[in-house]
């Protein structure tokens, strides 16, 4: 868990004798929440009582835990986010097997209310963490929405999503909502510095403040350099998004700076006459819209030579 985090952390743990049986952790991405809600797992799953606060690290409880085998905890996610893609069987050729998922389906929801409604092994909690929650198909959303009408005793639903508005409402009113908001500037700088970051306030501005994020542009600060300097058509799927978000921060750059203010983002773009910033935030509301969709564009090149073509003249 981050240090921008721990008082949310503390305000919980004060209550887990009422723990609520659904959380729902929301907030920017790069805040911390998944890390956050693993840290809330930990400590419902450590067998030390409480020691100061913490989950202790040492018991079996935390071992397990920290090793991913813990029999009591299980994660959900798109399998296109797991570490290690599953691999056909051996033996067996015929197997094929498409892209993974980017969504959480069905299946993977009724595993869990399996593991749901077996007891516990450790004679504690069992643990659910969603994540992203908003990954989360219809029939999937509706199936886990069984489970959080009629938990099982003793289970905990944690939800983590960058976009509540995206869940299905009866999902969401089923939850205690807990917002994890980005951290005073100064606060994510000095987390930024102790990880060794060099130009953390550039990244941190580009990353709208959000730490984790500014820690993922700053390793990838040669490739975001030469993209921001000269944007160019993508070759592949995954620079889509990369280049619809630097095309759409460039733009609000632009805008802020037509009106006069500082360029939130810090994408060194010129400054631009006020006549132009309306062209220049109708195309970032129109970058947004790609970043949506650039999970899935037809053809990369074609799509982002587009995104190009649509820029403003000015
Ligand atoms: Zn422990």
């Amino acid at each position: 868990m981050h240090p921008w985090n721990q008082g949310i952390f503390d305000s919980l743990r004060s209550r887990t004798a009422r723990l609520p049986h659904a959380l729902l952790l929301h907030g920017a991405r790069g805040t911390g929440k998944l890390a956050l809600a693993e840290h809330i797992a930990q400590f419902l799953l450590c067998e030390a009582g409480d020691p100061g606060g913490k989950p202790c690290g040492a018991c079996d409880g935390c071992r397990w835990f920290a090793a991913g085998s813990h029999p009591d905890f299980r994660r959900l996610e798109p399998e296109a986010l797991a570490p290690e893609p599953i691999e056909p069987e051996e033996g067996e050729p015929g197997a094929k097997r498409g892209k993974p998922s980017i969504e959480i389906k069905i299946e993977q929801v009724r595993e869990l209310a399996a593991f749901l409604n077996v007891g516990s092994h450790r004679g504690r909690f069992r643990v659910a963490l969603v994540h992203p929650a908003e990954d989360m198909n219809a029939n999937a959303a509706n199936a886990l929405l069984k489970g959080l009408e009629e938990p099982p005793a003793g289970a905990v639903f944690l939800l983590v999503s960058h976009r509540p508005a995206r869940l299905l409402p009866t999902i969401r009113s089923r939850c205690v909502a807990l917002p994890v908001s980005i951290p005073p500037r100064e606060t994510a700088l000095q987390w930024l510095l102790g990880q060794g970051v060099k130009d953390a306030a550039r990244w941190l501005a580009y990353a709208g403040g959000a730490p984790l994020l500014a820690l993922d542009y700053a390793a990838r600060a040669d490739v975001l350099d030469r993209l921001l300097k000269q944007p160019a058509p993508a070759t592949d799927r995954d620079q889509v998004g990369t280049l619809a978000e630097a095309l759409q921060k460039q733009a609000l750059d632009r805008a802020f700076s037509a009106f006069g203010l500082t360029p939130k983002y810090q994408t060194g773009v010129p400054a631009t006459d006020k006549r132009h910033a309306r062209a220049w935030l109708a195309f970032a509301r129109e970058m947004g819209r790609h970043r949506l969709l650039s999970r899935h564009p037809l053809n990369p090149k074609l799509f982002s030579a587009q995104m190009l073509q649509e820029r403003p003249e000015t």
